[in-house]
């Protein structure tokens, strides 16, 4: 999606550094962070939200999943919480679906 925000950071249009990035996901700083860790997981695929998932999508959200366990098990993290904003009225604002990684874990801060 050309105007899709997230697509032109997976991309490289919008200089962003990366935490992760592998074939299917990226991990970047959330810009407006609410946690002292906040992290956004990502699939490269343009799809717009939890809502718009469709079976073929379940390898999508298996890999975030997995990979948001990888990340805080690499950066030590001992409790956080993923969560997906869902729509308008979920609050979500980006059109590009992504996991919200967030902790307050003092032992590191990635
Ligand atoms: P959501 O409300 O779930 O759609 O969350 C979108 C998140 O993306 C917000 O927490 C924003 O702070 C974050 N965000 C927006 N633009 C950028 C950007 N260019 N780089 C990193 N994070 C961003
Ligand atoms: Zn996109």
């Amino acid at each position: 999606m050309s105007d899709c925000i997230f697509c032109k950071i997976i991309n490289k249009n919008v200089p962003t550094e990366f935490i992760y990035e592998d074939d299917k996901i990226v991990i970047f700083r959330d810009i407006n962070p609410k946690a002292s860790t906040h992290l956004l997981i990502l699939p490269k695929k343009h799809i717009v939200s939890v809502k718009d998932l469709e079976d073929d999508d379940r390898d999508v959200v298996s890999d975030l999943l997995f990979r948001a366990r990888d990340i805080a098990r690499e950066k030590n993290l001992s409790g956080y919480k993923l969560v997906f904003n869902v729509g308008r009225d979920g609050g979500q604002i980006i059109d590009h679906l992504h996991m919200h990684l967030l902790s307050d874990t003092k032992m590191q801060e990635v």
